[in-house]
């Protein structure tokens, strides 16, 4: 008997993508570089399924059945086009490559294009939900032809997490178009997580709550509207207490965070394609400042502001949930604006509505807010913002006075919110009548006579600043 599918690189999410295939039914051929862990897996967990160990390549792509369908698991960048040069050779047309890894969507998108001129389908999928996610059900992106999702779909959202039946794994569109889908969903993650964390010191710094006590605090809030994977792990993590010092864990933890690159692909790509990320941006920025040391240490004694406590402790936290989740609603706006712009500008025709459908379990965003997500897109799929779409609209609506009063304490006290301050404030900016814009056009046109546009009339202006008339005159 043949395999239906097979893995390549089975390090932790390979081995249990893996196993996750064998468990629901599928025969797996197994492959890896070094032979050890092909030999672990089978000796390990052989007894969950059908699976088909490998030690050269050949034998891996014998043991497929066609047309072949080949997952790559391995270490991101230079490592997987190693891995595709090693076994696109011995594939025929029509046969499919999956890299499942954590690629940049221009790298599949090259590799798309170089396999297609071969014959072969490439699917740059993305995978979310970690090594358990990768076990007990993933958020699945695949992105590739429309043809390779024929045979490759059924299996993928067989193993795929589901959510009222649905599985959580869609065909995301062409070519790059799941790798990035994915990095945006990376992108998001980094700015719910820094809310979060947000939330967390504005209850510490406002109210001198115990980290046991926020965990309390996120345990309630996790029975409403911010009922997600993030909250629920942040109140274990603020509830644990360290074994050998005995003090909370949160507090013996060296404060500063470390990122693999995504979030910053994330902000990079929205920088180019002009889409205002701020929350994201702001999320990856967070980290990079909590990493400098250097900095850091030599601002310590910078003069800030007497911190009085709060007297209206369980209104102020009610407060912060309100924040939390307008400031939410604004990070997610932005990034599915940004999937709309990347779908715009290589021609993906992406479905947003499917995309928050498939977030909603399985992946590290998995939250209940995602089914309004859906329903929003759903109903008007050319949605320009989740912000004007009609429950948004009342969250953000009904969290005007918190959110604007949360920012303003947290200024006031001098704890630093950059992802509550930018959201309001993109906020503010989106609702605007007029922005100061105009006076950069104008500032813009004086050094540089890089022309304007007038309220009134079609065309380019330019004034000639220079002289005593200052005339006006069309570019
Ligand atoms: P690693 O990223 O640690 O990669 C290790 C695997 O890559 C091993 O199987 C290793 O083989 C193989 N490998 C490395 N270099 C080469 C090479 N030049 N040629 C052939 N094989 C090579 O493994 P993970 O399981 O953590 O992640 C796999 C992929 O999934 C990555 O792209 C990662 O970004 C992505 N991902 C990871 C998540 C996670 O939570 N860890 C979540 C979602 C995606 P060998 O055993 O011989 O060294």
């Amino acid at each position: 008997k043949k395999a239906s599918i097979g893995v390549t690189g089975l390090a932790v999410m390979g081995r249990n993508l893996a196993r996750n295939l064998a468990r629901h039914g599928h025969t797996v051929a197994l492959h890896n570089r070094s032979e050890q862990r092909t030999r672990e897996l089978v000796e390990q967990f052989g007894d969950e399924g059908d699976f088909i160990p490998t030690y050269s390549a050949q034998e891996f792509v014998d043991a497929l059945d066609r047309p072949r369908q080949i997952v790559i698991m391995v270490k991101a960048g230079a490592p997987t086009d190693a891995v595709i040069e090693e076994f696109a050779p011995l594939l025929e047309p029509g046969d499919v490559i999956v890299d499942a890894g954590n690629a940049h969507f221009a790298d599949t998108r090259r590799r798309e294009a170089a396999l297609r001129e071969r014959g072969l389908h490439f699917v740059g999928t993305g995978v979310s939900g970690g090594e358990e996610g990768a076990l007990h059900g993933p958020s699945i992106m695949p992105g590739g032809s429309k043809e390779s999702y024929e045979s490759l779909g059924p299996l993928f959202e067989d193993i795929s997490a589901k959510v009222d039946g649905a599985p959580c794994c869609t065909h995301i569109g062409p070519d790059g178009a799941g790798h990035f889908v994915k990095m945006v969903h990376n992108g998001i993650e980094y700015a719910d997580m820094q809310l979060i964390a947000e939330s967390f010191d504005l209850l510490r710094g406002a109210l001198g709550y115990e980290p046991a006590q926020i965990a309390e605090v996120f345990r309630t809030w996790n029975t409403g509207r911010l009922d997600s994977y993030l909250i629920e792990i942040t109140a274990e993590v603020l509830a644990h207490t360290d074994a050998a010092t005995g003090k909370p864990f949160v507090d013996i933890v060296t404060d500063q965070a470390e990122q693999k690159g995504t979030g910053r692909w994330t902000v990079q790509i929205g920088l180019d394609l002009g889409v205002p990320i701020s929350g994201i941006a702001e999320a990856v920025f967070a980290r990079s400042l909590s990493g400098s040391a250097g900095l850091r240490a030599a601002s310590r004694g910078l003069p800030g502001p007497t911190r009085v406590p709060i007297a209206d402790a369980t209104g102020f936290a009610d407060d912060v949930e309100r924040a939390l989740y307008a400031s939410k609603i604004v990070a997610y706006a932005q990034g599915f604006n940004q999937i709309q712009a990347g779908g715009a500008e290589y021609g993906w025709d992406i479905d947003l509505g499917a995309v928050a459908k498939i977030w909603r379990g399985g992946c590290i965003i998995r939250a209940k807010f995602l089914d309004d997500v859906t329903a929003a897109f759903s109903a008007e799929p050319g949605l320009p913002t989740l912000l004007t779409s009609g429950d948004f609209r009342k969250a953000v609506e009904d969290a005007q006075d918190a959110w604007r009063s949360v920012v303003a304490t947290a200024v006031k006290l001098g704890i630093p919110t950059p992802g509550f301050s930018t959201a309001l404030a993109y906020y503010d900016a989106l609702r605007a009548e007029r922005l100061p814009a105009a006076l950069v056009q104008g500032q813009r046109d004086y050094f540089g006579a890089h022309t304007y546009r007038r309220v009134d009339r079609e065309g380019s202006f330019h004034t000639a600043w220079a002289t005593p008339e200052r005339a006006e005159h069309p570019a």
